[in-house]
């Protein structure tokens, strides 16, 4: 099996015994408990990493992403690595250090400082102005990459990777957009590259014979930046200057093209890799494709295709870090898979909280939760009633925890509201990690009962319950409603939808179901819209206003799922409404007021998705009968209820069970 992912790989002295490298993720625990950022890691190596990209490493106070970050060439930042790297050693594993400076889009102000930039252009992701380097500060900047290079060597890191993509500073240089200047450092595209190329060749000349992987912008998804063959050119000269692998990165964090939400379809950028490989045949080192290559099956795809030399995971590798090793052994219908949400990895990254995995909560807490081996005996028997996503992982979580677990759901299959999340465009990985979900109940010895609601009689003899029964459609009061279908019966059977569709509610669910009823379940139109593959797109399936009484459209969706998803629907025909005053659902559509001013908004489909309600009947029986419960997920709480703070109760009380 991925005869062609198995064959070991030179970068410049380093031989990787397979291709798949895990890829950077700034983590913001960088600057906390050494041991747990190490055991994170050495987890991950431990699960088969060729090798691993740390995540950034500022290389100057001034250059730092946020508050999260680490200063590399600061000692009392710099130490604490040297376990991390004695770890991952230690676990059989090789790691590198990515070398990072966010130049505008950096936020130094803890530091009392004003992030700086080829030129004063301003940011509206780092909402700020930099200030323009002058001669003294880039000779100054090339300088802390190569001690921070230094400093890598000194701690026993096997390489470095400079990164110079997702409009950091080093693409800034790159790019016209950017970079106005009119000197040695910009003024035509050779000038622009200046900057990226010095700085690799002062980390190259820093680390002597070690590794350098260059992380640069494959393609920058801005508008006015640079063209196809500016990037190759830049490819070309990254690697005269003493670069050793190319890693190509997508997109830009102020890109209003999506690039690594769900919808984007799986490997959507990876023709790109295969264009810079081509352009470095001259030249030839590994180049490295990334951005939404989700399993090792896709991983084979793309370097048979020839589009790659090596493939970087990411995310992949938080949501199971045994994803290579699993795979290897055949075991990958037991992988847990990146469903793409984003909502505990990427957008936290852009914040402060650390850095998780939605469907794998134990991501950065490998010490708190530390995995047992799931045969060890136990007399302590565990019932698990609703096997949504609270209630399979709290399943996980017992059996590693050493008990014997019963998982009750009543419906055919696991996975609760994944299932309904599965149909949506770009969803699919929803469902199939509730399938996943099946083997690893299985593999860990849970007993999965499906077909069976469980009540209090079913679970007596054991010795907790966990209740994870899930959440119900909320009902609204309004006249006609009873016109209406609920979003569950709408998910569940799409044939009686019609043509004109109007959904009450505009939160998360509506925003997935309008995309559901305008697209239908095919995610391909993606590639026409942005243009990475030839086509029209097709009609709208059916005409689609959605609508709110207060609150912004798609409100609760994660920091970089909610403008693109809204994005979507709204490219699609579909209507938003807010500040909507319901009237009543009558037979021809749905009257409200806007402003005072009523209208009949017509549609021959109603439906209402404007929250939910716990389910929480067992829940109570149990109480009134004395019988030792937990519960979890929607069933004890719908306020501010999303996947990640289900799995994460699911977990919590399954190791507590
Ligand atoms: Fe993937 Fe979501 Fe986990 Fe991030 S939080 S790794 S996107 S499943």
């Amino acid at each position: 099996r991925y005869p062609s992912v198995r064959r070991p790989v030179r970068i410049g002295t380093l031989t990787l015994p397979h291709r798949i490298v895990m890829g950077s993720m700034h983590l913001n625990r960088e600057t906390g408990d050494p041991d747990a950022l190490a055991a994170f890691y050495a987890e991950r190596a431990a699960g088969g990493a060729a090798l691993i990209v740390t995540g950034g490493a500022a290389v100057s106070r001034v250059g730092a992403g946020g508050a999260g970050y680490g200063i590399i060439t600061e000692p009392a930042h710099a130490a604490p690595w040297r376990t991390v790297v004695d770890a991952v050693h230690s676990a059989g594993g090789r790691i590198a250090l990515q070398l990072f400076h966010a130049g505008r889009y950096a936020s130094p102000a803890a530091f009392g400082l004003t992030p700086v930039a080829p030129s004063a252009v301003y940011s509206r992701f780092s909402d700020a102005t930099p200030a323009a380097l002058d001669e003294g500060g880039i000779a100054a900047t090339i300088d802390d990459f190569a001690r921070a290079a230094v400093v890598a060597r000194e701690l026993g890191f096997d390489g470095v990777e400079i990164m110079a993509s997702e409009g950091y500073l080093l693409n800034q240089f790159a790019s016209p957009v950017t970079n106005l200047r009119d000197d040695a450092w910009g003024g035509d595209a050779a000038r622009r590259r200046a900057f990226p190329v010095a700085v690799t060749r002062a980390v190259r000349d820093a680390v002597g014979d070690a590794p350098v992987i260059v992380r640069m912008s494959g393609a920058d998804l801005v508008e006015g930046s640079s063209t196809p063959d500016e990037v190759d050119a830049l490819a070309v000269a990254l690697v005269r200057a003493g670069a050793d692998a190319i890693d190509v990165g997508i997109g830009w964090h102020e890109a209003r093209v999506p690039t690594v939400q769900s919808m984007v379809p799986h490997g959507a950028f990876t023709p790109v890799a295969g264009r810079i490989r081509a352009a470095l045949a001259s030249a030839p080192v590994p180049v490295i494709a990334s951005n939404r290559i989700n399993t090792l099956a896709q991983a084979e795809q793309v370097l048979t295709a020839g589009e790659a030399d090596i493939v970087s995971m990411a995310r992949p590798f938080l949501a199971d870090p045994h994803i290579v090793a699993a795979s290897f052994a055949g075991r990958e219908a037991a992988v847990t898979l990146c469903i793409g949400c984003n909502e505990a990895c990427i957008d936290r990254s852009l914040g402060t909280e650390p850095v998780s995995c939605t469907v794998n909560p134990r991501a950065g807490r490998e010490l708190e939760f530390p995995l047992v081996a799931a045969s060890r005996p136990s007399a302590r028997r565990v019932a698990v009633v609703g096997a949504g996503p609270a209630g399979m992982e709290a399943a996980r979580a017992a059996t590693f925890a050493g008990a014997q677990v019963t998982l009750f759901e009543e419906a055919a299959e696991i996975g609760g509201q994944f299932l309904l999340a599965g149909a949506v465009p770009g969803k699919g990985d929803f469902a199939a990690l509730a399938r996943s979900f099946t083997h690893v109940l299985d593999e860990t010895g849970v007993g999965v009962r499906t077909g069976c609601a469980a009540g209090p009689e079913d679970v007596v003899g054991f010795d907790h319950v966990i209740v994870a029964t899930g959440v119900v459609p909320r009902r609204v009061e309004l006249p006609g409603v009873e016109r209406a279908l609920d979003y569950a019966q709408a998910f569940a059977d799409l044939s009686r939808v019609g043509e004109r569709v109007v959904v009450i509610g505009a939160g998360g669910i509506a925003v997935d179901l309008a995309h559901l009823l305008v697209e239908g379940e095919d995610a391909s139109s993606f590639l026409v819209e942005h243009g990475l593959r030839d086509g029209m797109l097709p009609p709208p399936r059916r005409q689609v206003t959605i609508m709110r009484r207060h609150g912004p459209i798609g409100a609760g969706m994660g920091l970089t799922t909610r403008w693109a998803a809204v994005q979507a629907i709204r490219r699609r025909g579909v209507r938003t409404l807010t500040g909507v005053e319901y009237r009543a659902v009558e037979a021809g559509g749905v009257r409200i007021a806007v402003d005072g001013v009523e209208e009949l908004v017509e549609a021959d489909t109603v439906i209402v998705a404007a929250g939910q309600t716990p389910r929480s009947a067992l829940a109570a029986e149990l109480s009134a009968r004395g019988i030792p419960h937990t519960v979890v997920g929607g069933a004890r709480n719908t306020s501010g209820l999303n996947a990640v703070a289900a799995f994460e109760e699911g977990l919590r009380a399954g190791d507590a069970a």
